[in-house]
């Protein structure tokens, strides 16, 4: 399902490009024990002028330092100085268009839970090329399943967190979708109101209206950020609400947002077609605004781009 990757023959890690082979960690790593490392998702594209961008690059970067915050580890680094080593990077692997994961971690061998004090990350950035990844699918509509798993309850989780271990969830989610020949599945919140994907964020549009899960039980995307902008520059009333699957399955479109996915409509939920076309009007001109919004096409986003290059 996922598009085609080429790695990067560089990854930096802490300060030094290293070979793709050099970049590992040991298996005693207290991250590595117990699902404590951060991690990012970022696109860089290539902009029409052909010069090479970071998309919303200074807010991922931003939310890796709040995750890291939120665990209670600390950091030696800036969002400025993870630009400086994103632009390295890419020069080094000369890519131009390409997906960046930047990785937090305890390298400590501890054993037993504490963490060490100060919990001092290491960071390292891999970048590789990934085209789209749902395929040609996430153009002309996938089909969505809502799971049996469901986001964790807030009083126990860190929703706005991009925590490894968070995401054992959303691994099972999933594969049972997998296992079902399903391409997406949606989580429902503690309450049964549905939440988001397990990597990306969920709008519904009906009678000319766009809706979108709170940011309680989710991680508020940046590509749901850029799509509630883009709706708004585009005139559609754009609500945060909770939504129940027998809303959705009632909607006129549905569509998910996420770095990894972009922008996807979903055709189908639970063996329900929604709407009557896909992508639905509202959706196609969202993603055709977002794509444009990507290459630096569109003055209102520009600072959406940082040029690497
Ligand atoms: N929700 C979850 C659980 C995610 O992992 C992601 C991917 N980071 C998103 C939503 C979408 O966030 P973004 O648009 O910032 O990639």
């Amino acid at each position: 399902m996922a598009g085609e990757s080429v790695d990067g023959k560089f990854v930096w890690v802490d300060g030094k490009l290293v070979p793709f082979k050099d970049a590992t960690i040991h298996i005693l790593s207290h991250s590595m024990q117990y699902g404590g490392s951060i991690f990012e998702g970022i696109r860089a594209y290539e902009l029409s002028d052909g010069r090479s961008a970071l998309f919303r690059g200074e807010d991922h970067y931003r939310r890796f330092l709040d995750s890291m915050k939120a665990l209670g580890y600390t950091c030696q680094y800036s969002v400025n100085d993870f630009m400086k080593a994103t632009a390295e990077l890419l020069k080094a692997n000369q890519f131009k268009a390409c997906y960046v994961r930047p990785v937090a971690y305890i390298d400590e061998r501890v054993r037993g839970l504490s963490l060490p004090d100060p919990a001092d990350v290491k960071v390292s950035i891999a970048a590789w090329t990934w085209g789209k990844y749902m395929g040609a699918a996430g153009d002309v509509g996938i089909r969505a399943m809502v799971s049996t798993y469901r986001r964790a309850e807030v009083a126990t989780s860190l929703p706005w967190a991009k925590i490894a271990g968070g995401y054992l969830t959303s691994i099972l989610a999933r594969r049972e979708a997998a296992k079902n020949g399903i391409a997406e599945t949606l989580l429902l919140d503690p309450n049964g109101m549905v939440a988001e994907g397990c990597g990306d964020n969920l709008f519904m549009v009906k009678d000319g209206i766009i809706y979108t899960p709170p940011p309680t039980y989710i991680l508020p995307g940046f590509t749901r950020d850029c799509a509630m902008k883009i709706a708004a520059f585009l005139g559609y009333p754009v609500k945060e609400a909770p939504m129940s699957r027998n809303q959705l399955y009632l909607a006129d479109e549905i569509f998910i947002t996420g770095t990894a996915v972009e922008i996807a409509s979903i055709k189908e939920l639970d063996h329900r077609t929604i709407g009557d076309q896909c992508p639905g009007p509202v959706t196609r001109k969202v993603i055709d605004l977002f794509y444009k919004s990507t290459r630096g096409e569109i003055p209102e986003f520009r600072t959406w781009n940082t040029l690497l290059s």
